[in-house]
């Protein structure tokens, strides 16, 4: 039996001075309970009791390069030996912007920040700038971080959801301002068709569509063909800005985000965590003409933006990102598959219901007897999410660390024999599940 005694004493004292005993609500649902880490090396994550573990959390996404990549430590040790923060403009936020601009479809120009909630706050300002108007329309299970105007529908438990065509907005916490409801609208995600009706009757009081392109918060549901594409042309026949937060997809889909891998174009953009190699650095992107409001009339601001250690993280973790035509991607492609189609057989070969969905950088795994989820009342409907719970923590027991939630990251770091080890776990853990 695996020995979670430190991390368990640990816990008992955060809790008397941290809420729940954790810095970020997400961490306090991790099952069976959170645990305490010493080191992270690669793909691989030790906890205090000195147990280690495959790692397919990854941070929640942005260690795409592994735990401790020497060259973004390096680059960063080296950067911040001449200062770290000069409430003034260096060199290397150039040099990173027009990294961006040069990879990304959309990116005419681009603000830095510190996360992914704080730009999407930039992005929406900016679209209710550029279009005089007050609403966005977001789609449910979608995240795009804490702040009140977006944690609506998130996560609602179906009896309070309301009906799918016409879903009712769920506030996601205590103490969310009621004010923000109004400027909100919500639909299921991948139905054109809704989109269209809900265009008809209010596309002119909308300012923007904030979007995942992959809807990775929920499942791992890639946009059903033509849902993005008509997303776009709804917004240009209606004056509206497309925004698609590419918080999870930017870099982990591929160099140019998931608006390069799926062909469409938004208006603006937002990436975060794969950026910075685990350093703490977000980036808003758009058409120039766009952006520009940010020199005139439209307010972004931030002691940290741009700090030293932030930009000097982003240059050498997209110079990895780039480095040998994508190598790090062909790495990742090839393992991904043999570790999404492993699963497949293992379910398989024990008569499981299990589906295994989306990319091999970002795939998900679910017990369900439905043959796709597509949206999120798919998923919080048809998918056993206690057996899954209790898979998640039989993978933990074994060495091998998966988010509860069903997501799976993959990194430049795993190698084959990880794969082949985490394989056999899985096997182990879904006899102990059947
Ligand atoms: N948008 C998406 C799609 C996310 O997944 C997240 C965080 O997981 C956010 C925004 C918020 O980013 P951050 O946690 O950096 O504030």
């Amino acid at each position: 039996m695996i020995d979670w005694s430190r991390s368990q004493q640990l816990l008992e004292r955060a809790r008397r001075v941290l809420p729940a005993g954790v810095a970020s609500n997400v961490r306090a649902a991790e099952r069976p309970f959170p645990l305490f880490f010493t080191q992270a090396e690669g793909a691989i994550l030790t906890d205090v009791d000195g147990n280690p573990y495959i790692d397919y959390v990854l941070g929640q996404g942005p260690l795409l390069l592994g735990h401790s990549h020497p060259a973004v430590l390096a680059a960063v040790e080296q950067a911040m030996r001449r200062g770290q923060l000069f409430a003034g403009q260096h060199e290397l936020e150039i040099e990173v912007a027009e990294t961006l601009v040069r990879l990304i479809p959309c990116a005419g120009m681009c603000r830095f920040g510190m996360s992914g909630s704080e730009l999407v706050q930039a992005a929406m300002r900016l679209a209710r700038a550029v279009t005089g108007r007050r609403r966005i329309l977001r789609f449910e299970g979608h995240y795009h971080g804490w702040f009140d105007n977006v944690l609506l529908s998130v996560a609602p438990p179906p009896e309070q959801a309301g009906p799918r065509e016409c879903p009712r907005l769920v506030p996601g916490s205590a103490g969310q301002t009621p004010g923000v409801q109004e400027d909100a609208l919500v639909l299921p995600w991948n139905d054109l068709t809704l989109a269209e009706r809900l265009f008809a009757e209010r596309g002119r009081e909308i300012a923007a569509v904030l979007t995942e392109p992959m809807m990775c918060n929920t499942g791992a549901i890639p946009p059903t063909p033509g849902f993005l594409e008509g997303l776009r042309r709804l917004c240009d026949q209606y004056g509206v800005l497309l925004i698609m937060d590419e918080v999870i997809t930017g870099f982990r889909l591929g160099l140019s985000g998931a608006q390069g891998r799926f062909g469409v174009t938004p208006d603006l953009a937002v990436f975060a965590k794969a950026m910075g190699g685990g350093f703490a650095v977000a980036a808003l992107v758009g058409r120039r003409d766009y952006m520009e409001r940010f020199a005139r009339d439209v307010n972004h601001s931030g002691t940290f933006n741009g700090n030293v250690v932030s930009m000097a993280a982003a240059a050498a973790a997209l110079a990895e990102l780039e480095r040998d035509n994508g190598a790090v991607y062909r790495h990742i492609e090839a393992l991904g598959t043999m570790l999404m189609d492993g699963i497949r057989a293992l379910a398989h070969r024990r008569d499981l219901p299990v589906l295994v969905q989306g990319f091999p950088a970002a795939f998900h795994v679910a017990f369900t007897e439905l043959s796709a989820i597509r949206e999120y009342r798919d998923y919080a409907l048809h998918c056993d999410k206690e057996r899954y719970g209790r898979f998640k923590v039989a993978l933990l027991q074994r060495g091998v660390r998966v988010l509860d939630r069903g997501i799976w990251y993959l990194s430049a770091a795993h190698t084959q024999e990880q794969i082949e080890q985490t394989l056999d776990a899985v096997d182990a853990a879904l006899a102990e599940v059947q």
